[in-house]
């Protein structure tokens, strides 16, 4: 029979190992805190689990043809610069290869492949510990940072009809080039970056028809920093507010990207408004008609991957987690990071500092205000 596996400890367990993980892994480090797994005994100690079987994050399943010259911009991770990298490559190759070098020059505590299946408070004294159940054990903590980006909870909406549906359907997490689309009708479903690009790729084979909920909004190339900080602030407030997470482009409007102008050259960007229902050879539109699809796909985009924090009852009736910079409003023992306003690299970044300096404040002034234990030299008690 296999021996069930012990209870370890650590200050502070980061789940994810994505941008946001790997930052928060870089400043714990920086600031004293050791590998839990060398040094159980030691004052401040962290460990980083991560269910990916490599280094990457989400970066490692990104479709082939998202290059580094089509993503957005990849942020450097704190302390070491991105490698000059070929922007043809794909980034599912570049982005994994760079994060696995600095995982091994940092030195930094990640285990992986690691699932972290449920956080819960290990008894209900506030300032009590967390217990962190893993496909690997069950690890005892005084906080986590919870890095686990979005990628693996795909946002999948529902419509009348859909398992009837005969042909094939996929989510964007799914793509993997425009080659098997070649020939076919395909409905694409979704108004984000991420939606635009795939129709722009696939329409350069196949015809498509292109579903959005509300009417895309386009804006100028142009995007100033006070745009930027603009943005960031109303999606703080959000946040703050506990308000469900929106996807950035619902605060931005879409770029006129090389993609999106290339798509709107070649008079695809007719977009649809939602079908009403889904038969199985095609789909019902708005006006009634009928239109045959062979394949539909969902660019519905991704929600926080958060199932595993169901038993801290963080979520309200909204759907949002309300949040204090990145700590969780209703618990100061638990940070989101690469959440809310925090969900880009450069985000994820400063996130994951931020986590780490707040809840290193938070256990300086709990050992300075903790009450003092050195046994009092006898005739001077009382
Ligand atoms: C298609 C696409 C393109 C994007 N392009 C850009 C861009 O160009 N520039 C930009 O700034 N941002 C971009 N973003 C946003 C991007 O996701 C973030 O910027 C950033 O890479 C996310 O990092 P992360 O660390 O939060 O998450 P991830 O990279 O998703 O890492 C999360 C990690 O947590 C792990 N994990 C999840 N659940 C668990 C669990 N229960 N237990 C243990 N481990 C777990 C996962 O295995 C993963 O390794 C893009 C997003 C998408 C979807």
């Amino acid at each position: 029979m296999s021996q069930p596996h012990r209870e370890r400890t650590a200050t502070i367990i980061v789940i994810g190992a994505g941008q946001a993980g790997l930052s928060a892994g870089y400043h714990l480090s920086r600031n004293g805190y050791l590998d839990a797994r060398t040094n159980p005994d030691a004052e401040r100690t962290y460990v980083v689990f991560d269910a990916n079987p490599a280094p990457g994050g989400a970066w490692q399943h990104r479709w082939e043809s998202l290059h580094m010259a089509t993503v957005n911009g990849i942020f450097d991770l704190p302390g070491l610069a991105k490698p000059a990298i070929d922007p043809a490559e794909p980034s599912r190759t570049a982005i994994p290869r760079y994060f696995a070098d600095y995982e091994q020059r940092m030195g930094l505590a990640i285990e992986r492949p690691v699932r972290v299946s449920r956080v819960s408070y290990a008894d209900t004294d506030p300032e009590g510990d967390l217990l962190v159940e893993t496909d690997a054990g069950t690890w005892r903590t005084r906080a986590i940072i919870n890095a686990t980006g979005t990628w693996d909870n795909p946002h999948q909406p529902h419509y009348p009809g859909q398992d009837t549906f005969a042909g094939r359907q996929l989510h964007t997490r799914d793509y993997v080039s425009l080659e098997e689309f070649a020939g076919k009708r395909v409905g694409i479903v979704g108004g984000g970056i991420s939606a635009l690009q795939q129709l722009e790729e696939i329409s350069r084979v196949a015809e498509v028809y292109w579903y959005t909920r509300r009417e895309p909004e386009f804006r100028g190339e142009f995007r100033s920093e006070i745009e930027g900080r603009e943005t960031i602030a109303k999606v703080t407030a959000d946040a703050e507010a506990g308000n469900a997470p929106r996807s950035v482009v619902s605060y931005t409007g879409l770029g006129w990207a090389p993609y999106a102008i290339a798509a709107r050259d070649r008079g695809v960007l007719n977009r649809r408004p939602m079908f009403t229902a889904i038969r199985p050879h095609g789909v019902r539109e708005a006006d009634g008609s009928f239109t045959e699809l062979d394949v539909i796909l969902w660019a519905t985009g991704f929600r926080a991957a958060l199932d595993h924090l169901q038993p801290l009852h963080l979520t309200n009736e909204r759907g949002g987690i309300a949040v204090r910079g990145t700590q969780a409003a209703a618990d100061p023992r638990i940070h989101l990071i690469g959440f809310g306003p925090s969900q880009s690299t450069v985000g994820a970044n400063r996130a994951g500092r931020d986590a780490v300096r707040t809840l290193t404040r938070r256990f300086d002034h709990a050992t300075d205000h903790a009450p003092d234990r050195t046994p009092v030299p006898a005739g001077r008690a009382g």
